[in-house]
Parts: C-alpha cells; structure tokens; sequence
C-alpha cells in the first residue's frame, strides 16, 4: 500500500498549487487525477493567457457564497501579492487588463509549468492518469500493517484508505480539488460532491455560473438580427438583493445574450428572475429628449441612432413601435408625445427580460454551489466533523466574479488547506 501524508485528489489550479505548499513544507503528497493532460482549464482560460488574479481578489464581496464572509480568511492569509510574487521568482510576466485583471503576457502554459515546477521540487509523487475508484475513514491497524517493511509516521496515522487504478493509498489527510462541474469534456465531474456527501456534508445545489444566457425562440426573434452586436452596459438582476449592478460588455449571439456583463449577472441569475439591463448608462434619456423635442428637428429613428449603436437603434425602435400603433420610426421627435418618450427612455435604461435558460455547463467558466462551506473551516478548510479531509478551489461553494477571482480562490484555499495539513 502507497502511503503519504496528503493525498489530494484532483490536479487543477487548487489541487497542484496546494500540493507544492505542502511538500515545501516536508509532507509526502500524493497528487492524483483522472485526467490526460492536467491543468487544462488554465491552459484554457483568459483566452490562452491565464487571468490568474485581480488585485481586488481579497474583497470578500467579490465571490458568491451562501456565506458570503467564510472566503476572507483565506483570501487575507493568500493576498494576490503573494502569488505575483511566485511568478516573479519563475520569471513569468504579466500585464493588468482591466479593473485589476492580471494576464500572462506570454501564455497560460507557463502557469501550468511553474506549478509542476513547485510541486516536483517538494517532491510530489504524481498518479496521472489514475482513477479513483473509493475512499473510505481507514482502519488504523490496518494502514499501519505495511506489506513493503516498516510502518511510516504517515501509515501509522492514516485515517484514510482510497481505491485507486494504482492500488491502496492510505493517507493522513484527503485534500478534494476537483473543481466545479464547468466543461465535462477536459474531465470534470462530480466525484468531490459524492464526497462531500459520504461524510456528511451538504452540498448548495450547484448551477451554471459565468454563463451565457438564452431565451425562448419566440421572445429573442426581435434581437437575434443583432448577434454580434457588443456596447457596454449597467445590468443586474433585481430580485435578488446581493446582485450588484455591474458596467460591462454586454454580447448579443443568436440564441441570447453573453459578454462580461452577463456572465457577471448569471451567477446570480436563477430560473424565473428577470434581468434588468440600461442600454444607455450614466445618460439620462428622458430629459435629454425633451430637450430635442423642443427644437422640434430631427426624426424619431434618428434620435436614438445619435445614442446607440445603428443596428440596435433600429432593431429596438421597430420593436417599440410594433407594440405602439401611434409610432412610426420616422416620425418627428416634435410628433411623439412626452409620455411616449419616457416610455422609450424607460424601455431603453431599464430593459427587463427574462432568460428561459443558460448555455448550461458546456459553456459555464465555474460553477455556482458546491460544498456548503458551514461544514468547514474558514481558516483551513478543514471539515468540521471529519478531522484531516479538506475541501479546496471550486468545489466549495465560493464563486468569484469574473475577472481573475476564481483562481485567486484556487491558490488562497488550496494554501490555507496545505499550511494547516503540515503545522
Ligand atoms: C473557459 C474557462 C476560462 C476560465 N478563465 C478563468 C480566468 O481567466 N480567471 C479565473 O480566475 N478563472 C477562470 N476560470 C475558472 C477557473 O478555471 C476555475 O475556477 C479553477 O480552475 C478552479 O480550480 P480547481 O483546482 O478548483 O478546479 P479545476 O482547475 O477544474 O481542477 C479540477 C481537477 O480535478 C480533476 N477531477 C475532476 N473529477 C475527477 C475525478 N473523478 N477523478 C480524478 N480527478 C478528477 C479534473 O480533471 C481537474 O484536473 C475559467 C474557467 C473556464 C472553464
């Protein structure tokens, strides 16, 4: 039988950052996943270049949570600082995009490489591709009756046995780092949920996050024309009180509507909310209309090309007027009265739309839910009731707005995880 001190079962951003820590820090780890190639969403994020923090990324409102405090005592111990630094010592640079976004300049890979790199000097044994097949509280004699010579301190107190394609492992502690549910197709699955629940944890029943959202075919006839269409935007979703209004991009595509903007508003979108979104922010249309109206020039459809963008000018006025018989687009501003104005006006800075749906998790950067962080530990993300298993990155309900934020959760929970499992 294998055995080691830590035994962490999935090798992403949390899973191969925690396993550095702690075999810095003299633990044998084993660092197991079922995957070909690991890492791959890193590889794949921040279009290819990694957005693997936010300088903001130690704001606890920042991330979703049925416990919105539980994330800061993590997110104090690990600052962004601290992972920068890391980069630095590998050489690794890196340019902020926006709002505090940190991007490789060069290519995410060379995220993926420096946490081997960590994780081959502690001396991590790795098992990839492995399957796990069970895991189970051990039975103390038993991991200390080794077949190959004398029981190691980790043997003698290993609380845990798993089931793997390589064989018996007993270990001290479990670390669970598979990750959320986002993009089955590199590998991801529920196995840290089952997990969760065999020892007692609930789980926040997970969705989609940072996710496109879709309409009926019926109600997104009017704008499927603008797919491609891109402006920015104040949107929100305003029946659920912890949403912020983000300004942001907001994308038309065929089936719907996606850019940051909307992946921000979907975390907190759930089936039957309306969204609200303002086309025109910090304008205030209404006023500005009346204004026009007095000088009488100017026709209705030319009105609204003058604030937005042509296409959506043109597509929202034949929708407006379609359901106000009285209106036609070349009107003149002077014609159209001061309450039909106000209405467009509202229309326009308070459009409320309700999605039938989301792109699902083919298409979700995380997902929201995960293990209920009631059971854990803020400090270590170690379960409450079950000494030595632990529960880092995505699994646990923590979600990260867009932005850098999820990684940043990646390496501040997985560095909690692995500083308690070696004090
Ligand atoms: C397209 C995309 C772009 C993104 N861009 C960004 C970004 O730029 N910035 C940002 O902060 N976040 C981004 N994210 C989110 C970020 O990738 C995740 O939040 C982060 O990777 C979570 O780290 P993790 O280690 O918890 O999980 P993961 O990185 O998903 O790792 C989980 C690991 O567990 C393994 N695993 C799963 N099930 C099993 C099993 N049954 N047996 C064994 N192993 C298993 C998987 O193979 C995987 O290697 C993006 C996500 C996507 C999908």
């Amino acid at each position: 039988m294998r055995r080691c001190d830590l035994l962490i079962v999935g090798a992403g951003a949390a899973g191969m950052f925690c396993a550095g820590v702690a075999a810095q820090r003299g633990a044998r780890v084993i660092l197991l996943d079922h995957a070909e190639r690991i890492g791959e969403k890193i590889r794949i994020s921040g279009g290819g270049r990694c957005n693997f923090t936010n300088l903001s990324a130690d704001r606890p409102e920042r991330f979703v949570s049925q416990h919105p405090k539980f994330s800061r005592h993590a997110l104090r111990a690990y600052p962004p600082a601290r992972f920068i630094a890391l980069l630095r010592a590998h050489g690794i640079t890196w340019h902020e995009k926006h709002r505090g976004q940190l991007f490789c300049d060069d290519s995410a890979e060379r995220i993926v490489s420096m946490l081997r790199r960590e994780a081959d000097v502690g001396g991590v044994e790795w098992l990839t591709p492995c399957r796990l097949e069970a895991v189970r509280c051990a039975d103390p004699s038993a991991a200390a009756r080794p077949a190959d010579g004398a029981p190691t301190e980790a043997a003698r107190h290993a609380r845990f046995v798993a089931d793997t394609a390589a064989g018996p492992i007993a270990a001290r502690h479990l670390v669970i780092a598979t990750g959320g549910l986002s993009i089955p197709k590199i590998g991801a699955t529920d196995l840290g949920y089952r997990i969760a629940r065999q020892f007692g944890h609930a789980i926040v029943e997970p969705r989609p996050g940072l996710v496109p959202l879709t309409f009926d075919a019926e109600v997104w006839r009017p704008f499927a024309e603008l797919s491609g269409l891109s402006l920015e935007v104040d949107i929100g979703v305003p029946s659920r009180r912890d949403a912020p209004v983000f300004r942001e991009d907001l994308l038309f595509t065929h089936r719907g509507l996606s850019g940051p903007a909307v992946l921000q508003a979907s975390s907190f979108w759930a089936r039957g909310d309306a969204i609200e979104i303002d086309l025109a922010p910090d304008r205030t249309l209404a006023t500005e209309w009346t204004a026009s109206r007095k000088d009488g020039r100017g026709s209705l459809a030319g009105l609204l090309a003058a604030q937005l963008p042509r296409r959506l000018a043109q597509t929202w006025l034949g929708h407006f007027v379609a359901s106000h018989p009285k209106l036609r687009p070349e009107m003149r501003v002077a014609e159209v009265g001061n309450r039909d104005l106000a209405e467009l006006a509202a229309a326009l800075e308070r459009w409320r739309i309700v999605p039938s749906g989301t792109e699902g998790y083919r298409k979700a950067e995380v997902t929201v839910g995960g293990v209920d962080v009631a059971g854990l530990d803020a400090r270590t993300m170690q379960s409450q009731h079950v000494p030595g298993l632990f529960f880092i990155g995505e699994v646990v309900d923590v979600t990260g707005w867009l932005g850098g934020y999820n990684f940043q959760w990646a390496w501040a929970s997985a560095h909690a995880a692995a500083m308690a499992a070696t004090a």
